[in-house]
């Protein structure tokens, strides 16, 4: 069974691309990056879906590309004081709620996501309150609240093992807040999910007449798609997955040409996994489309060299992430049991957003 959270969809202010950097200015802030660095003992962090020079600098200086749990728990081995987390801001936050003795710094702040954005604290607790009989497992891509209001939190890579291990306890579940992944793992395990009714913005806009176009102009392509996806364009895939999860498909599958359906920023670290290969972008073009990401997030475009180099320099209200003590201890309860859970399937907890 399926149900969904009955709301209005949401359509959110785009904040503005950063405007294009001249050669010489990239290089000056490349320099100027890696000796604030050097100074504040800090190290670079990058999401898969920052553009391919933010993460080249990230790898370059000694940092890390990942997903946003990955990130964070980079963050904890690694022995630099301070994380400069590239990526949006429930990442910097799930990076503080893990490493609290960390100053934690985020290009901007003002950097969102539409599937925390959709998902508020209060509304979600009373939706919560409203079906005690449900355990609440919530996606990665949430604020630290609503983390502090679950019993679970999970990132893609688990979410099919952690929906399944749920339903063989007898849970009945409420997922929040992307409502295609919710609808994928439940028609993976046929638990009883009754889903928020959120959805990513960039992965919201695949469309499948476009792509069964592009599959006939490419009939030797292998389908690559997200499962925040629609439905639709997932029963179009070849491989399922999330970003590390499509990085290793790319790698694996024999096929020369692949179309792949999640941000475009992934480029970058499947391109490296499989050089040979030809990557393109699923259409995000056609009837019924609004392309307003056309397949990078704009918030994940915020990342810039300029940004970065402005949170480095002046850190504080403007850059710096704070989580409420309580609210961190809270969230932190349903962060390391997914961990466990994780360890124990021996996976390895990979790929939010
Ligand atoms: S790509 Fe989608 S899920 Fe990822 S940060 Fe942007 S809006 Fe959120």
């Amino acid at each position: 069974m399926s149900l969904f959270f009955d709301s209005n969809t949401t359509v959110y202010p785009f904040p503005p691309r950063p405007k294009p950097l001249a050669a010489e200015m990239k290089q000056y802030y490349r320099h100027r990056i890696k000796t604030l660095l050097k100074q504040q003992d800090a190290v670079m962090v990058a999401h898969y879906y920052t553009d391919p020079e933010i993460q080249a600098l990230a790898e370059e200086t000694g940092g890390c590309v990942a997903d946003s749990l990955e990130m964070a728990r980079f963050g904890s081995t690694h022995p630099a004081s301070t994380l400069l987390v590239a990526g949006v801001r429930f990442m910097g936050e799930t990076a503080k709620i893990l490493n609290p003795e960390k100053r934690v710094l985020m290009p901007t702040l003002a950097a969102e996501c539409s599937l925390d954005l959709g998902c508020p604290a209060q509304a979600f607790s009373e939706f919560c309150d409203s079906h005690p009989d449900r355990i609440v497992v919530v996606y990665a891509n949430t604020s630290a609240a609503v983390k502090a209001r679950a019993d679970w939190v999970v990132t893609s890579s688990i979410a099919v093992e952690l929906i399944e291990y749920l339903d063989e306890q007898g849970e009945k579940i409420i997922w929040a807040p992307d409502r295609h992944l919710g609808s994928y793992v439940q028609k993976q395990t046929g638990a009883d999910v009754l889903c928020w009714q959120g959805a990513c913005i960039v992965h919201d806009e695949f469309k499948t007449q476009a792509l069964s176009q592009m599959k006939a102009l490419y009939p030797d392509a292998a389908v690559l798609v997200h499962p925040e996806s629609p439905q639709a364009v997932v029963a179009m895939a070849d491989a399922v997955g999330s970003t590390s999860q499509l990085i290793q498909a790319a790698r694996t599958l024999p096929h020369s040409r692949l179309i792949v359906a999640t941000d475009r920023g992934i480029f970058y670290k499947m391109q490296q996994a499989c050089p040979d290969k030809i990557l393109l972008e699923a259409p995000t073009a056609g009837e019924g489309a609004t392309c307003r990401s056309c397949a990078h997030c704009p918030w994940m475009a915020m990342n810039g060299l300029e940004a970065i180099a402005s949170g480095l320099e002046q850190g504080g209200a403007q850059h710096e992430i704070y989580v409420d003590e309580a609210q961190r201890q809270g969230a932190l309860v349903p962060l390391n049991r997914m961990l466990d859970f994780a360890a124990k399937l021996k996976l390895r907890v990979k790929g939010n957003a």
